[in-house]
C-alpha cells in the first residue's frame, strides 16, 4: 500500500483502488538528456537574490536567538513551487540539521503533502523563525518582528500560488491575528499585497499529539488543493 494510501486510511477515508495501472511507456533507444540551456540574466539575478538573502539569515545577529542556535535554518524546496508551506521555527533536528521540518512532525507533514499530491521535493517550506528558540519555547514578538522580514522576502521570490501555515503561529504571525485555528481554518485568507491565497491548518507536532484531528486536517489539504487548481485556472 502507497504512503498516500496508508495515509488516507489511518484518516478514516475510503479508498478507490485502480484494477490495474498501464504500463509505463519505455522509449527503445534512450534519448540523450539536452544539454542545459545557458541562465538567462533575469534567472540569473533571481539567484543572486537567493544567494544574498540566505548570506544574510546565515549572518544574522538580529535577536538573541543568535546566541542559542547551531546554525540558522533559512528554507527549503522548489523556489518556483505553487504551495508554501510555513511553519512556525526549527526544534532540534531542524537546528541540528539546517533544514525545516525534519524531525517526526515532519515525517508527517511529508505524508500529508504526499497525499494532497504536493510531495516535499516539489513544495517550498520554511518558518516563521530561522533560529530555534532553546527548549522550542513559542517565538517572542521580538524574535517575530526581527525574523519575519526574512519570509516576506522568501514569498516575494517564490510567488506561492497557495501558502499552507501549519499552526496557530505561523496562521497568527502571518495573519496578524490572535484568533485560534480551530478559528482561521475553514476560510481561504488572503496574504500581501499579490492578495495570496492562504489557508491554515493545524500543525503536524499537534496532529502527534491528537491523532483524532487528522480528518480535520485532510479536509483543509482538500481545500487547498481545490484552491490551487482554481489559482491555476482549471
Ligand atoms: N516545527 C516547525 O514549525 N518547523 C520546523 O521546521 C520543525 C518543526
Amino acid at each position: 500500500m502507497s504512503v498516500r494510501q496508508q495515509y488516507l486510511q489511518a484518516l478514516g477515508v475510503d479508498l478507490w483502488v485502480p484494477r490495474a495501472l498501464p504500463h509505463p511507456f519505455t522509449p527503445l533507444i534512450p534519448v540523450p538528456a539536452p544539454a542545459p540551456a545557458p541562465l538567462a540574466p533575469v534567472v540569473q539575478s533571481l539567484e543572486s537574490t537567493w544567494q544574498a538573502l540566505q548570506a544574510e539569515v546565515r549572518g544574522c545577529k538580529r535577536c538573541g536567538l543568535c546566541q542559542s542556535r547551531t546554525q540558522t535554518v533559512f528554507g527549503v524546496g522548489n523556489r518556483r513551487a505553487e504551495l508554501m508551506v510555513i511553519g512556525e521555527a526549527p526544534g532540534q533536528d531542524e537546528d541540528a540539521q539546517g533544514e525545516p521540518f525534519v524531525g517526526r512532525a515532519g515525517q508527517l507533514l511529508n505524508s500529508m503533502l504526499r497525499a494532497m499530491g504536493h510531495p516535499r521535493e516539489t513544495v517550498y517550506i520554511a518558518n516563521i523563525l530561522k533560529c530555534r528558540p532553546p527548549n522550542n519555547r513559542n517565538p517572542n514578538p521580538t524574535e517575530v518582528a526581527s525574523c519575519l522580514p526574512y519570509l516576506q522576502q522568501q514569498i516575494d521570490l517564490v510567488q506561492p500560488r497557495l501558502i499552507l501555515a501549519v499552526g496557530g503561529i505561523a496562521a497568527q504571525n502571518l495573519l496578524a491575528t490572535e484568533e485560534s485555528v480551530g478559528r482561521l481554518r475553514g476560510h481561504v485568507h488572503r496574504l500581501g499585497e499579490r492578495a495570496t491565497p492562504l489557508i491554515v491548518t493545524y500543525h503536524p507536532a499537534y496532529l502527534l499529539r491528537s491523532p483524532g484531528e487528522k480528518r480535520k486536517v485532510w479536509t483543509d489539504l482538500k481545500c487547498a488543493r481545490a484552491e490551487l487548481a482554481r489559482a491555476r485556472g482549471h
